[in-house]
């Protein structure tokens, strides 16, 4: 380990592993409509900075919070992902909200997620943005009890939260799902702020051309 993974791991308050079998697991749950460097770069720093064995990407079958008609086609945000990650070894796809259906709740993922290994120690990945609505989640108290919460800084977010999370600091990106469509949809240059291969298949498919997603 590093003396910077041993200094985190000595500042931050981290639930002791209970066995030795206890294997300590990132989990990034989004849309992913399209992953970009954003996803990977916090993903990559809290799997470094934490000394996790793994990062699992959970794309959701319907989030609870987005009004919007409808997403681009299940199918298409889990090849990107698989794309986005393909050449990090650590990094894995997790199917377990796209196959459920319906509104993907993160309670019900870390449930599965615990009832199938309950010895795991899970650490919930969330943008800055995001950890100002946790009060309003679904089963908050009890995501709390599942997984250990990790915010990572976002742009223009304030480091408040009002359940016990580990800060991980990285020098912020601007980049969104959002402004990746957009610019797409008026003929701007996405490249670099996607993974190449992520880039080539919303080439290849046309995708967010029109202004639906
Ligand atoms: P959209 O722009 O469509 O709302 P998004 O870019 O926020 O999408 P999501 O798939 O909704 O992407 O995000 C998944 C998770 O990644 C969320 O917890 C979100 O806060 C976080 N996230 C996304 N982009 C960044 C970024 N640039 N920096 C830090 N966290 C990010």
């Amino acid at each position: 380990k590093t003396v910077l993974q041993n200094r985190i791991q000595t500042d931050v308050q981290v639930k002791p592993a209970s066995t030795s079998s206890t294997h300590r697991i990132g989990i990034l749950g989004g849309t992913f409509n399209p992953p970009h460097i954003g996803h990977l770069m916090m993903a990559d720093q809290v799997y470094q900075q934490l000394g996790l064995e793994k990062i699992i990407f959970i794309p959701d079958a319907q989030p609870p919070h987005i009004d919007r008609k409808e997403t681009l086609a299940v199918q298409d945000r889990v090849e990107m992902v698989q794309r986005a990650i393909l050449d990090h070894p650590q990094f894995e796809l997790g199917l377990m909200e796209v196959q459920r259906g319906g509104i993907s709740y993160t309670c019900d993922t870390l449930q599965q997620l615990h009832q199938a290994h309950p010895e795991n120690q899970y650490y919930l990945i969330i943008g800055g943005d995001m950890v100002n609505y946790l009060p309003k989640w679904h089963q908050i108290e009890k995501i709390v009890q599942l997984a250990q919460l990790v915010g990572v800084c976002r742009k223009g977010y304030e480091k408040r939260s009002t359940y016990p999370l580990i800060w991980v600091n990285m020098p912020t990106s601007d980049v969104s799902s959002t402004w990746i469509r957009q610019t797409v949809q008026t003929g701007g240059s996405i490249r670099y702020f996607v993974p190449e291969a992520v880039r080539q298949y919303i080439q290849e498919k046309g995708l967010y051309l029109k202004d639906e997603h």
